[in-house]
């Protein structure tokens, strides 16, 4: 791709409008080349059946679309599908969809890497290299729907910011690709069948609450003791859960959303009553649900999965305090797809390249 011309897909309709009225052509021809470039996804300027030869070579010499290639699909044998995505730049992220028999979720990447250090996460051993633009977001929800059609038949129904990267430290570029998916000149989707989960970065859950964005909060917790999170995730020394919950009643009182925490129990870390106890209390801070996460483990290290009496505890806990609390099957474990597995295992050559 060539880096001298400029993303299209980074100009908004207005600028398009802009560039046509410049360019002496009409100004409708900016809503034609948009409703081609979002609402139907188009990879090349010449596909624009509706738009003059001259125009589209103007369009050529002006700017490119930099959309991502799927470079490698790999299928699970629950039916899980990792998308390995190809970047303009060559960088590479991964997508995932996952298929239940109610839904067909898309869990999307939103940065190349992640610059945070949390100790049980594959990701975390990538560095941060970039942030994905809105229209690198979008195409991989747009791959992942079209993959629902193709093996599934169905449509895509859910979309989870829970692929690589840590979606608030990448806010404006995230909001803009939400925007456009649930725009009626993007895919459309509501905002209610999106959730955005993050390590929980208390100035940007207030800035969210106070720009009232409509989609779902799930906020990865794994303990509401600021001891063991701070060995867990670092980034809990800086943003002590006083701070998170300070945010989330915040968030509340302005969006009046429950939030969602993903917890993981591990043997010996988070696996006591103290752990349990604390996290219901945590959960009353406001109206909340707990997804107990199974670990997915990335290698011989030190984290294992706690026993299921562990689990069992937790649950009888929370649900003794009226908290409602599931236990989350992992999925697509056998290719590297479950939630902290995605670390590009195929391509970890050229990210280090
Ligand atoms: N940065 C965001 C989104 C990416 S991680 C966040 O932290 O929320 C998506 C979820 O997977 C998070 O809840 C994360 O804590 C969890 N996770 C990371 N590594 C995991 C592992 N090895 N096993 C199970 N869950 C893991």
């Amino acid at each position: 791709m060539e880096q001298s011309k400029k993303d299209i897909r980074k100009l908004s309709l207005q600028d398009l409008e802009e560039f046509f009225v410049s360019n002496g052509d009409k100004k409708f021809r900016a809503k034609q080349v948009y409703d081609w470039l979002w609402n139907k996804s188009l990879k090349n300027f010449d596909d624009m059946s509706n738009i003059s030869k001259e125009t589209r070579e103007m369009l050529k010499n002006n700017f490119s679309i930099n959309h991502i290639l799927v470079d490698l699909m790999q299928h699970s044998s629950d039916g899980t599908i990792k998308n390995a995505v190809k970047l303009y730049d060559s960088k590479i992220v991964e997508s995932v969809l996952i298929p239940t028999s109610k839904r067909i979720t898309a869990c999307v990447s939103s940065q190349v890497g992640c610059s945070l250090d949390c100790n049980f996460c594959a990701t975390a051993r990538l560095k941060r290299m970039r942030n994905l633009n809105p229209d690198e977001i979008y195409d991989q929800v747009v791959a992942i729907k079209d993959e629902a059609e193709t093996y599934f038949n169905r449509p895509l129904t859910n979309i989870v910011f829970m692929g690589m990267g840590e979606p608030l430290l990448n806010y404006n570029n995230v909001i803009s690709a939400i925007d456009k998916i649930t725009s009626p000149t993007g895919l459309g989707m509501a905002p209610r069948r999106i959730t955005l989960s993050t390590v929980g970065i208390p100035k940007m859950i207030k800035k969210m609450a106070d720009d009232e964005v409509k989609f779902n909060l799930a906020i990865s917790l794994h303990s509401a003791i600021n001891e063991t999170r701070t060995m867990l995730m670092p980034i809990n020394e800086v943003n002590p859960l006083e701070d998170l919950a300070d945010s989330l009643r915040y968030w509340y009182q302005k969006t009046k959303r429950k939030v969602t925490y993903e917890y993981v129990i591990w043997d010996g870390i988070n696996d006591d009553e103290a752990h349990a106890k604390a996290l219901a209390k945590f959960c009353k801070v406001i109206p909340s649900k707990v997804n107990i996460i199974q670990y997915n483990p990335i290698d011989e290290g030190e984290f294992r999965q706690a026993s299921q009496e562990a689990v069992d505890m937790y649950i009888r806990i929370l649900e003794g305090q009226g908290i409602i609390a599931k236990v989350r099957k992992s999925r697509g474990q056998d290719i590297d797809a479950a939630c902290g597995q995605l670390a590009n295992k195929n391509e970890v050559g050229e990210l280090e390249g």
